[in-house]
């Protein structure tokens, strides 16, 4: 054999053959060389929280940049501690402190999850991007369930029995998101019950990722642990509502039956990422206890998030394009399919097409449905919402309302952005 076979990529492992960096951190950084060539290019590709990081989070790193030793597999208990008084706050369960495990960011945590967990995956469509592709990486095989547009593409419950009563004694893991990305939808507290009654059912193992949860609009977001207790693991962070994705904390909470789990995911951490960074999780504690800073901060990135979200919906509605007004976080997951026509006469025959030539002609970065198990025949893609400079906005909520007047002065970006998309779509 030639030295050269050696270094051939035939020796890449199957799993990871074919596989591109994620699509979310793809689109970010073509748009950004894009903008560095000089074209202009509204950035609602990546999905970022615009906000920044709260003071009060900030003086904490601040307070501890000098923490230097490796921290416990499982986390720094006063974090642990921290998350388990936030989700007794919140929920009224009590998750044990030596059930919660924080990792560099819960999509790692979700990837230990998946190769710890040893059973079918399930997940609902159109999902976040990373689920599937991080199954594939283990060599798992993935059960989708696609889900309606005329159910906001929620699961129900009738859709998550027929796929475990075939099977009814399968060992399952289900991940549902909400509220959701891509959607921006979410699930009322009735809906999460029924949905809890099957789980419980089944003895379906649920990831509740809650990671947008702190985002709902209204302040008004419910989780599933509260009806299913026994079986939820929630998925969270300090990504979305604390605006600090780039410091790469996440964190799971384990129920007691399942603690043999949580033992078998560190036991995976310690032997990858050890622990995660001193200075982030000491700095991550403010976040999680209760500060009337953090609950007006929160104020204000709900109104925020909830009237340009709307008014995005409604530029879109306006031009005929089918969407309905999101319930949280910073997406929107519109439906073209009122073009088809036009687009098929342009050669546009797949969602990925389509935000090609949005970008290629409009200058605004998206992501096709496709990449979110869609089928790529439906004229789906996700908007972020997130193009505008949330550090004035937010400021400027402390003092002025914020209602249409106020999204026009503070977010004219993804206002104009909407406005390309509907300029777009019509001139075709
Ligand atoms: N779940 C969902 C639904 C997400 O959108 C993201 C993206 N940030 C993650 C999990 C992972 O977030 P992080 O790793 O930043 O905690
Ligand atoms: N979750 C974000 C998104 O969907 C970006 C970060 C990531 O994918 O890791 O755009």
């Amino acid at each position: 054999m030639a030295t050269d076979d050696f270094y051939h990529e035939v020796h890449l492992n199957l799993n990871v053959r074919g596989l591109k960096h994620s699509a979310t951190l793809r689109i970010n950084e073509y748009s950004n060389q894009l903008i560095s060539e000089g074209k202009k290019v509204y950035k609602l590709g990546l999905g970022q929280s615009p906000f920044p990081v709260p003071d009060i989070v900030v003086q904490g790193l601040i307070n501890n940049a000098r923490e230097k030793d490796y921290l416990p597999v499982k986390g720094l208990p006063a974090l642990r501690e921290a998350i388990s008084s936030f989700y007794y706050r919140h929920w009224g369960k009590k998750y044990l402190v030596e059930n919660i495990v924080i990792g560099p960011g819960s999509k790692e945590l979700l990837f230990l999850l998946q190769l710890c967990y040893y059973g079918e995956l399930i997940i609902p469509t159109p999902s976040w991007v990373s689920y599937a592709p991080q199954a594939k990486i283990i060599g798992r095989n993935i059960h989708w369930i696609a889900t309606k547009k005329e159910n906001f593409w929620r699961l129900t419950p009738a859709e998550l029995d027929k796929i475990c009563r075939h099977d009814p004694k399968k060992p399952r893991l289900l991940i549902l998101n909400y509220p959701s990305n891509p959607t921006g939808y979410t699930y009322k507290n009735e809906e999460l019950i029924e949905l809890a009654a099957v789980a419980r059912k089944y003895k379906v193992v649920l990831v509740s990722d809650e990671i947008y949860g702190m985002l709902d609009h209204k302040g008004d977001h419910h989780s599933i642990c509260t009806h299913y207790p026994e079986g939820t693991i929630i998925s969270g962070g300090l990504s979305k509502w604390c605006g600090a994705g780039g410091w790469r904390l996440g964190a799971l909470a384990f129920p007691k039956s399942l603690s043999w789990l949580a033992d078998a995911l560190s036991v995976a951490a310690s032997e990858t990422f050890t622990s995660t960074s001193a200075p982030i999780q000491y700095a991550a504690v403010t976040a999680f206890e209760p500060h009337p800073e953090m609950d007006f901060y929160l104020e204000r990135a709900r109104k925020i998030l909830l009237h340009l979200g709307q008014y995005c919906n409604r530029i879109l509605n306006e031009a005929g394009i089918n969407n309905a007004a999101p319930h949280g976080g910073f997406y929107l997951f519109p439906d073209f399919s009122n073009f088809r026509n036009k687009f098929l006469q342009h050669d546009i025959f797949d969602s990925e097409t389509m935000c090609d030539k949005l970008l290629e002609s409009a200058g605004v970065a998206t992501l096709p449905g496709s990449e979110f198990g869609c089928p790529p025949s439906v004229y789906t893609l996700r908007i972020s919402y997130v193009n505008f400079d949330g550090r004035k906005a937010i400021d400027a909520a402390v003092t002025e309302t914020v209602d249409d007047l106020f999204i026009e002065k503070y977010c004219p970006d993804t206002l104009v952005a909407m406005k390309e998309i509907v300029k777009w779509v019509s001139a075709l």
